[in-house]
């Protein structure tokens, strides 16, 4: 692809919520033309409109338990397609030329994984055609085709994934992603009040943030940003201030604690009281790497006795091809699944060097009378598991005792 003349490109996201009326989508079109009247070449991605996916998902298990994931992705990316044809016709409707197109159409080649597909190349000479030609280009996020020509979708959240690669592969130094928060908080503003916006993030505070489940942008779009320093600018799509960067550097100060997150999405598959829990563990690792699932957190501790337990953390989305795949595998345990599990992570730089950050959140969690599961740490995260009827009263407190709420917090 030609690299467009940086100054003049600019890379937008617009996500569900904006997008989640006839209304909103002509609030987004009057945003995208003031642009272009500017003089700049647009590239806008889109999420299906609402909450478009999650219905497309249930309807699908109405028809079966179990759709195929070929055809899930057939369906899911049905939603995008609704929202790029709209938006686009509003454009039009402002005067403006316009065309919308599908993620195969855009040049998003994928492998083969459905559901989770990941970008293998960028080969947009549609979208640069359409561009030198003066219209604005509207690409259909969260989707791709793989080399066969099978339709793929990136996994939950993906949008913002399509968004920085295509601002990677025209040579844009940053993308915009628009969406219903004005930037990244300390911790999800909708569930923690005191929360505070964070102005800079680095790309591997975000990374972990979002891998531990930070919903406010899709983790392997930072992954992507980072790998190619395409900057990311997450913002309100119904305000104009500047929102977060997501960059190389964060902010000048390096906090201890940047910010947490808690993923509700998850549950517990465990074996309690079993004899060789490490061997068990080892077989279980196994029984769902081969299935392609992803183990969150992994526990062995001893029961009673020579005895241990032993419990793997999965999300929900994946818990049935999960124990599918355990009871396949490893057919003469039982297994428990425990449903109302959650977990709380906290990141920053700083963590690895103060252990007296592990000490002040196991003392606050005391104080609410909670006793963590399972905590792990790595260098820069520490993430606890606990109930999930806990999580929410657990991550105020938690937000408040590490400074994260600050002096002026409102
Ligand atoms: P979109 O449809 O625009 O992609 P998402 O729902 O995927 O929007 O992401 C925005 C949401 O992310 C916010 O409404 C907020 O509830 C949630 N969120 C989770 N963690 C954070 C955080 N640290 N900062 C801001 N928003 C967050
Ligand atoms: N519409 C997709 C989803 O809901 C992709 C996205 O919003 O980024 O997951
Ligand atoms: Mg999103």
């Amino acid at each position: 692809l030609a690299k467009l003349n940086p100054q003049t490109l600019i890379v937008q996201k617009f996500g569900g919520t904006s997008l989640g009326t006839p209304e909103r989508i002509r609030q987004v079109a009057r945003r995208i033309t003031e642009e272009k009247r500017a003089g700049r070449d647009v590239i806008v991605v889109v999420s299906a409109m609402g909450n478009t996916t999650d219905h497309l998902f249930r309807l699908a298990r109405t028809v079966t338990p179990s759709p195929p994931k070929r055809e899930l992705d057939m369906l899911l990316t049905a939603g995008e397609r609704v929202s790029m044809a709209l938006l686009s016709m509003a454009i039009s409707d402002l005067g403006f030329e316009a065309i919308s197109f599908t993620g195969s159409q855009s040049g998003i080649v994928t492998d083969t994984s459905h559901t989770k597909a990941r970008i293998l190349d960028v080969r947009a000479y549609r979208v640069q055609q359409e561009l030198e030609r003066g219209r604005i280009v509207i690409v259909a996020g969260f989707q791709g085709v793989s080399p066969a020509k099978e339709v793929t979708t990136l996994g939950r959240g993906g949008s913002d994934t399509t968004c920085v690669a295509l601002a990677s592969a025209f040579g844009a130094r940053q993308c915009d992603i628009f969406t219903d928060v004005d930037g990244i908080y300390t911790a999800d503003p909708h569930l923690v009040p005191e929360a505070r916006k964070i102005e800079k993030i680095s790309y591997d505070e975000m990374i972990e943030l979002a891998f531990c489940g930070a919903g406010v942008l899709h983790w392997r779009s930072v992954d992507v940003a980072k790998r190619s320093g395409v900057r990311v600018h997450v913002r309100s799509s119904f305000r104009k201030e500047t929102g977060t960067i997501v960059t190389d550097k964060g902010e000048i100060e390096i906090a201890d604690v940047r910010g947490m997150t808690h993923d509700f999405d998850l549950v517990r598959i465990s074996v309690p009281g079993t004899d060789d829990a490490v061997g068990l563990a080892a077989q279980m690792l196994e029984a769902l790497e081969n299935a392609d699932i992803n183990v969150r957190l992994l526990n062995i501790s001893p029961a009673s006795g020579d005895k241990g337990n032993v419990s793997v953390m999965v999300s929900k989305e994946q818990k049935d091809s999960a124990l599918r795949a355990l009871k396949d595998e490893v057919p003469d345990r039982e297994f428990t699944v425990d449903e109302e599990v959650a977990t709380i992570s906290i990141v920053g730089h700083g963590l690895c060097a103060k252990p007296g950050i592990a000490k002040t959140v196991l003392a606050s969690l005391a104080s609410l009378g909670i006793r963590p599961l399972p905590i792990s740490t790595s260098g820069t995260t520490l993430t606890i598991s606990l109930r999930q009827s806990e999580a929410v009263e657990a991550m105020r407190q938690l937000h408040r005792a590490l400074g994260l709420s600050g002096n002026d917090a409102s």
